[in-house]
């Protein structure tokens, strides 16, 4: 045998056998699936409650459900999909999409669906998972891979329970209720609402949109894909890479801007909007109620090719009153007036603080993540949290979220998280997690600088915590990158 084979043999040898928990089948427990059969840690389990693959996009079935950021950018890196339909597709073809990687790399034969993790308790040097059945398994690494937008945020407007209609959240449409000619009221005015709202305009005998808060509304053209354009893209796989390689930094300076409040491109952003306002809608009072207070980009900028033009629809109504209660038979604002309704939808959005939970996680020396994350969660990089060794968050807190791809997020973060693991395998330590140092440090660097983002510049959204700081990675999207790459050592601690 050679020297270098002899070598390589002698450290396969000393690997460490490595097992793993992914939570969560939804885009980044796929991901990670795929990314560690790759990586020959083929000793997992991914753990997920539902019983299909897709998370957030199985879950949104509402009317009018798509991604607004760019089909070609939301795909792996590695699964570049020739077929999208549209520049923005729709849900449910994402949805089809995630299934389809996911059953290409096998990731469905290893997940256990229809079972909850409710408690990981690390103990001996091991994660020991317990899920909602009663299974167990003792792993050595936790990748959470549980989603942001997960836990709907339920308003408490009272009287909810007293309507004799349909009600129910946005990411939990009931299928059984029928929408054509009947009379419909949205509570909320996020991207979920804005998307309802244009889907339903045509289909309804009264649409009530219950504004509490107005909105930027960027304007956005959606075309179709053609027969040859997706042809081509088929033929010449490397025009598809380009094509994502471009929106990828389209998007990264879209991202470097928000994080400057004073950059060109708020400017931009903001004129944009602006003038979308200012051209689309003809009426000089509705005009007004639709002008938001505050700067585009503030709150999560919403992207809708149609928005104005449904809410000028016939059927539509603006109703910026305020709500009082929900009656029996509809929806009272505070002018005194009752809008009579079927059926009421709470876009509402969600509860992005409540990261893996309720899910018991207790770390080293049985502390537990729900009391450290009392006020508001926190994680070095929004990776990993001093004392919850060999845990690892995907799409965490504090991370980069906003009006980019979630996926090249993740995949950045999963390539990072595997370089960690490469010291567990090979023997350098059998436990890692940041130190408590990096990790305020990092945060209070962080808090400092989210003060310059856009997020900070006067409005109320899920992007901020409950000291009114904006939750997100507040640097550029280069540093965020930067830091990817390779891990600063120095910033663990490694046993
Ligand atoms: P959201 O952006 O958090 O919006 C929630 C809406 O509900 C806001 O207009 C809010 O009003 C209103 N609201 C909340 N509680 C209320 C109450 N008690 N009374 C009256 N109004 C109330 O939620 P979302 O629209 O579901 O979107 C959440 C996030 O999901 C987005 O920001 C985005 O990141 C993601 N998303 C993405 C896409 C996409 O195409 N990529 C599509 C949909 C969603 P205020 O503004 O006054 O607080």
């Amino acid at each position: 045998m050679s020297k270098g084979r002899a070598a390589a043999a002698e450290s396969e040898v000393a690997e460490r056998p490595l097992r793993f928990a992914v939570i969560g089948a939804g885009m980044a427990g796929i991901l990670s699936a795929i990314r560690l059969e790759e990586a020959g840690l083929g000793d997992f389990t991914v753990y997920e409650k539902a019983e299909r693959v897709g998370g957030t996009w199985r879950e949104n079935t509402y009317p009018g459900l798509a991604c607004d950021v760019p089909s070609h950018l939301y795909s792996y890196s590695f699964e570049l999909n020739p077929d999208w339909s549209h520049r923005f597709s729709p849900g449910p073809e994402i949805q089809a999409y995630f299934e389809r990687v996911a059953r290409k790399h096998g990731v469905e034969r290893r997940t256990r669906f229809g079972d909850e993790v409710v408690r990981c308790e690390h103990a001996d040097g091991r994660w020991r998972i317990e899920t909602k059945s009663g299974h167990r398994d003792e792993v050595d690494v936790v990748i959470a891979a549980t989603g942001v937008l997960h836990h709907p945020n339920l308003p408490d407007i009272p009287g909810l329970d007293a309507f004799e209609g349909a009600v129910f959240h946005s990411a939990r449409w009931d299928h059984g209720v029928a929408l054509d000619g009947r009379r419909i009221g949205v509570v909320g005015t996020g991207s979920t609402a804005v998307q309802i709202v244009s889907a339903l305009a045509d289909r309804v005998a009264k649409l009530v949109l219950f504004q509490r808060t107005a909105q930027w509304i960027m304007p956005q053209e959606n075309p179709p894909f053609s027969e040859e354009e997706k042809e081509a893209f088929r033929r010449d796989p490397e025009s598809l890479r380009v094509a994502h390689q471009n929106l990828s930094t389209l998007f990264t300076a879209f991202s470097n801007g928000v994080v400057d409040a004073g950059s060109a491109q708020m400017k931009m952003i903001e004129d944009a909007c602006l003038a979308n306002l200012e051209n689309s809608v003809k009426d000089p009072v509705l005009r007004e109620k639709l002008r938001p207070t505050y700067r585009a980009a503030c709150k999560r900028l919403v992207i809708s090719p149609d928005f104005y033009q449904a809410i000028q629809k016939p059927a539509s109504e603006l109703e910026t009153a305020g709500i009082e209660r929900v009656e029996a038979k509809g929806v009272r604002t505070r002018d005194g007036r009752l809008h009579e309704l079927d059926v009421l939808v709470l876009a509402t959005g969600f509860r992005p603080d409540r990261f893996i939970r309720p899910t018991e996680v207790i770390g080293r020396g049985g502390v537990r993540l729900d009391a450290l994350w009392e006020k508001r969660p926190i994680a070095y990089l929004s990776i990993s949290i001093p004392d919850f060794p060999n845990l690892f968050l995907l799409n965490g807190p504090n991370g980069p979220v906003g009006n980019f791809s979630l996926i090249e997020v993740a995949e950045l973060q999963l390539a990072y998280v595997l370089k960690l693991v490469d010291l567990l395998r090979s023997g350098r330590c059998r436990e890692i997690s940041p130190s408590r140092e990096a990790t305020e440090r990092f945060e209070a660097e962080r808090v400092e600088a989210a003060k310059s983002t856009i997020w900070a510049t006067g409005c109320r959204s899920w992007y901020l915590d409950d000291r009114g700081v904006p939750s997100s990675w507040p640097f550029s999207f280069d540093r965020f990158r930067d830091e990817m790459a390779a891990p600063k050592l120095e910033a663990y601690e490694l046993l």
